[in-house]
């Protein structure tokens, strides 16, 4: 992809401050630095989103993250947690259309990332539940 941010990182063309690379992935530090050390693992061949892998691309992809996550944590005693995020669509605040996974130290509950889940669970009952689940089931690739 000529255009992409990403794919020009990757082969050089753009500079990144990089932590890890193979022949899969490229792992280089957000310019934005949500949080210090705040990392992206990004797939060296151009996919958009989640939606485009397949379970041998996951394998491969999703294999490196311990080993970053664990090298992010062994890096900073200061680091006591870490979110791992993978925004697909715009809507889910995904902004450079090439996947890519985030790695984010978390050093104390109020330092720079937040994240909401709000608990909706009043509002379903079991039947609602049951429901979305086998649309969900119905939907699933063998
Ligand atoms: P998204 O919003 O798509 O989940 O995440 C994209 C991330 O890419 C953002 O956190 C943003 O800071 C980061 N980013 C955008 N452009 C660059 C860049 O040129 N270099 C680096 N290292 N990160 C970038
Ligand atoms: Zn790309």
């Amino acid at each position: 992809m000529s255009d992409c941010i990403f794919c020009k990182i990757i082969n050089g063309e753009l500079p990144s401050t990089t932590v890890y690379e193979d022949n899969e992935v490229k792992a280089f530090l957000d310019i934005s630095q949500g949080t210090p050390g705040h990392t992206l693992v990004v797939p060296k061949k151009h996919v958009a989103d989640i939606f485009e892998y397949d379970a041998q691309f996951a394998a491969a992809v999703f294999s490196r993250i311990p080993k970053i996550a664990r090298a992010i944590k062994k890096s900073d005693p200061a680091i006591k947690g870490m979110n791992i995020v993978n925004n697909n669509g715009a809507i889910a605040y995904q902004s450079v259309f090439h996947s890519h996974i985030h790695i984010v130290p978390r050093y104390t509950t109020n330092d720079d990332f937040k994240m909401i889940f709000k608990d909706n669970s009043a509002n379903y009952t079991p039947d609602d539940l049951q429901e979305i689940a086998t649309r969900i089931k119905n939907s699933m690739e063998e």
